[in-house]
Order: C-alpha cells, then sequence, then structure tokens
C-alpha cells in the first residue's frame, strides 16, 4: 500500500497519488498545478521541484518543519517554463 509523501504521515492513498486527501488540499493551487503540467510533460525535474514545493507547504501547514532545512522561499516559486518542451 503506497502512503501520503507528507513528513509524517502515515495515511494510505490510492496509486497514483501522491498525498491523502487532507493534505493535498494544503497545497497551494498552483503547486497542484506544477506537478500535474510537470507529470504530462514528462519534466522529471520539474516534477521533483514541484514536489518539494508542496511537501514543503504541507509540512508548514502542520508545523513539523522543525528538523529540516527550509529553503529560502524563492525556491518555492513555481518555474513559469513548467510543461513547456524543453
Ligand atoms: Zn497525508
Amino acid at each position: 500500500m503506497k502512503r501520503c509523501s507528507a513528513t509524517h504521515c502515515r495515511a494510505p492513498v490510492a496509486k497514483g497519488q501522491l498525498f491523502c486527501g487532507a493534505h493535498w488540499a494544503q497545497v497551494p493551487e498552483r503547486t497542484r498545478r506544477a506537478i500535474h503540467g510537470a507529470w504530462r510533460a514528462r519534466d522529471t525535474q520539474a516534477y521533483a521541484e514541484a514536489f518539494d514545493a508542496a511537501r514543503n507547504a504541507i509540512d508548514l501547514a502542520d508545523g513539523t518543519f522543525e528538523d529540516v532545512m527550509a529553503p529560502p522561499p524563492s525556491r518555492w516559486i513555481v518555474p513559469q517554463h513548467l510543461g513547456a518542451a524543453r
């Protein structure tokens, strides 16, 4: 069984889902779109960045960020070129 990717969450998730419903709801809209766009574009680099941004957003919302070094906020901004051909 696959589990939610949030740092301290053990909730089971369906195949193809990254986070449980509660945590996905905490991911900013633009980050969700970035994940989907990178997935469709088969852009693994952008996908990894968007995934990190999503998990960081969840960890901040959860207040469980204490043992993780937060990247500077500028790193969280999703690249505008995401989804474009490389
Ligand atoms: Zn979760």
